[in-house]
């Protein structure tokens, strides 16, 4: 199925009224979207069907999704100004998944200097970012305080600039290499200037598919004690899950059935990211662990299971342009999403992983998406505040051309993002 192909197919669904669609669909499938309409929790069971629905299923619980983000967060396209900065791909880390990660003798392994650093975020400010979105790989030769230090080297310069920074991997590296307890290690980068923390290196919380994605990696109970810390110090954190590879439904439904629960005790997540992975250029796919996707509906799949089913919980969920490509992305605001994500500026994981979105969304572009799909874009803080005082006359904001050299050298596959 091509682009046009699924855009013609999610037309469809939203021009066809719910009740028609629900007629057409299995009477599980109904009384679990009614239920799920009517504000109460789905089980896991639950989720499980709509998350393998199909055909007439999948087109009702694509509808559903619609409606429910229409009730939930209403018309509005949210979009974060930012630049990623990959300040170093080089890991001893070795996750099978992994296009960006280089040793340090390679030839295009690299660990960017503090200037180098700070003159990206400059540009970054430049640009009208408010937010830097940093993480790297786990390099054996880091200085200890390396995290912290350049926390506060950063907010030295730019003290308004919000650090969205290291995944749970690196906390748990920092943390060992500097020989503090999570909560001390955690409160000490919040004091430095760390604003949020990515949920990435989440993968799928599963110890048995954790072992065969990569056995060095943060487990799930490290990964919970890390993002339910800093939630309980006051720092919040995303939630992501990287799909399409050696997993099955069940493994993704108890995943998002951890971060419900998560969330239930701590409200720590401001949004929900599902990662699809990008199978070029990794060991995973090179060793024949995983093949090409096959099921062109997996992303709707996806995002409507998601917004159903973590509904009450996390209401924010965010589509990835740089996985899917900005017109996929733009068509699963029709299936659940309410945020586009950021500009980003420059990206090396999935690049370096065969994705081929580019490295840069203009704001224009977004919000030509959100309109053509009837909404309206606006841009948020990281941590969803709305900046509509920042909205230039007729919603045309273009940003210029990058200043800065990007990491093109960098990697491909999914990673650490
Ligand atoms: S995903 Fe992150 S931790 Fe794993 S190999 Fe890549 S850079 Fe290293």
């Amino acid at each position: 199925m091509n682009l046009d192909d699924m855009r013609r197919y999610v037309d469809e669904i939203e021009a066809t009224p719910f009740n028609v669609l629900m007629n057409q669909a299995s009477a599980d499938v109904r009384a679990i979207l009614l239920k799920s309409l009517d504000y109460h929790e789905l089980t896991p069971d639950e989720g499980l069907t709509l998350y393998t629905a199909q055909g007439d299923d999948l087109r009702a619980t694509i509808k559903a999704a619609d409606l429910a983000r229409a009730e939930d967060v209403g018309e509005e396209v949210t979009y974060v100004v930012n630049r990623n900065i990959n300040f170093t791909n080089i890991c001893f880390v070795g996750c099978q998944f992994c296009g960006f990660k280089r040793q340090k003798w390679e030839s295009d392994a690299y660990d960017h200097a503090d200037a180098t650093i700070l003159a990206k975020v400059a540009d970054a400010v430049a640009r009208g970012a408010t937010e830097v979105c940093m993480q790297g790989g786990i390099n054996p030769d880091m200085p200890a305080f390396k995290y912290r230090d350049l926390l506060v080297a950063i907010k030295s310069h730019f003290p308004d600039i919000h650090i969205h920074a290291f995944s749970p991997m690196e906390i748990m590296y920092g943390a060992r290499r500097t020989r503090m307890e999570y909560p001390e290690y955690i409160a000490m980068l919040r004091e430095a200037g760390l604003g949020s923390i990515p949920g990435t290196a989440a993968e799928i919380l599963d110890d048995s598919v954790r072992e065969i994605l990569s056995h060095k990696k943060v487990d799930v109970a490290a990964w919970v004690e890390i993002i339910t810390t800093a939630h309980t110090l006051g720092v919040p954190t995303t939630s992501t899950i990287m799909y399409g590879h050696v997993e099955n439904p069940l493994h993704v439904v108890n995943h998002l059935d951890l971060l419900r629960s998560i969330q239930k005790r701590t409200h720590g997540f401001t949004e929900f990211v599902p990662l699809r992975f990008i199978h070029e250029n990794t060991v995973l796919f090179r060793k024949g662990l995983v093949k090409p996707p096959a099921n062109p509906f997996l992303d709707l799949q996806m995002y409507a299971f998601a917004r159903l089913f973590l509904r009450g919980q996390i209401d924010n969920l965010q589509t990835s342009w740089v996985k899917l490509g900005v017109d996929l992305a733009a068509v699963t605001l029709k299936a659940g999403c309410n945020d586009f994500s950021g500009t980003l500026m420059e990206e090396s994981i999935t690049a370096q992983a065969g994705g081929t979105a580019g490295e840069f969304v203009a704001v224009d572009l977004i919000e030509d998406h959100a309109r053509a799909a009837g909404r309206v874009a606006v841009e948020r803080s990281t941590l969803y505040k709305k900046l509509y005082d920042r909205k230039a006359p007729n919603g045309a904001r273009p940003i210029a051309p990058s200043l800065q050299p990007l990491d093109h050298h960098a990697s491909g596959g999914s990673g650490c993002g």
